[in-house]
């Protein structure tokens, strides 16, 4: 196979040129991190469930007119995306307090919020991805305010596309990180949803019992990460059902 120029490494992922002026490959890695990469490990198989379920929920996205940079996926590990300029925020969407929300204003995780909370935090490893407020972000024009509009009314579709999903499976989505980027029609700029929609960047808990779906599972040692994908995986259908878990065929009279 030919060797594919890298066009930038991150912590979970890989982007190579793609075939065609305006494309990228998104390779998936095994890496987990968190706490701003203070803790890492390598887990197998959570590029394979992470682009897998990425492709599925950008699928779906674009199924009902939410654009985003999915073009096809290409294997087991990569897919073929639209080139971006990604927009330097991390777009949270919460519906239920938890993590640095809940740490910050004192709400016990899992409190109802009494509406989806939107919150940009600056793409910046450095400073730990700090909080900012639309002020900052038009102050140091990291974005217009048409642009944050319309980022806003885009992370609220996503959020109620997943969760309308997670619901129809058991799953309550806690809350989600998406990054949008710029693409350009000709002369015509419109904001697409970027990177990537995975339990890498969500936080899904079982509606019954409360156990935790997402990388928080990795972050707070609470058993395997690739057995929670899984079953988000499975759950959805994307993944077949586990033949050893599957119930034995009854014999119909
Ligand atoms: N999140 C993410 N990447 C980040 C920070 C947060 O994907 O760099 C996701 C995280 O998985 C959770 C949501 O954004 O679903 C809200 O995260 P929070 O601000 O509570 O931060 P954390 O407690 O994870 O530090």
């Amino acid at each position: 196979m030919a060797r594919r120029n890298k066009v930038y490494e991150g912590k979970a992922k890989i982007l190579y040129e793609g075939p065609e002026p305006g494309t990228l490959v998104q390779y998936f890695k095994d890496d987990a991190t968190a706490f701003n990469a203070e803790k890492k490990a390598t887990i197998e198989g959570k590029g394979v469930l992470n682009n897998r379920l990425s492709e599925f929920f950008m699928t779906g996205l674009a199924q009902i007119g939410v654009p985003t940079h999915f073009i096809k996926r290409l294997n087991m590990r990569e897919q073929l995306i639209r080139q971006v300029e990604i927009i330097p925020l991390e777009v949270i969407v919460r519906n239920f307090a938890a993590g640095s929300l809940s740490k910050r204003l004192g709400i016990e995780e899992g409190t109802a919020l009494p509406r989806p909370i939107v919150e940009f935090c600056l793409k910046d490893d450095k400073l730990g991805d700090p909080l900012v407020s639309e002020e900052h972000i038009m102050a140091f024009g990291w974005a217009e305010q048409r642009d944050l509009d319309d980022m806003v009314a885009l992370a609220l579709r996503v959020n109620d596309f997943m969760s309308g999903m997670m619901l129809a499976v058991g799953i309550k989505l806690v809350d989600f990180k998406i990054e949008i980027g710029r693409v350009w029609d000709n002369d015509f700029m419109r904001l697409i949803v970027a990177d990537e929609i995975s339990p890498d960047s969500c936080r899904l808990w079982d509606i019954e019992s409360g156990q935790k779906l997402d990388k928080d599972v990795f972050r707070r040692d609470l058993g395997s990460l690739t057995d929670a994908y899984t079953e988000v995986a499975r759950r959805l259908g994307v993944l077949p059902s586990n033949v050893t878990h599957a119930p034995k065929p009854t014999l119909i009279n």
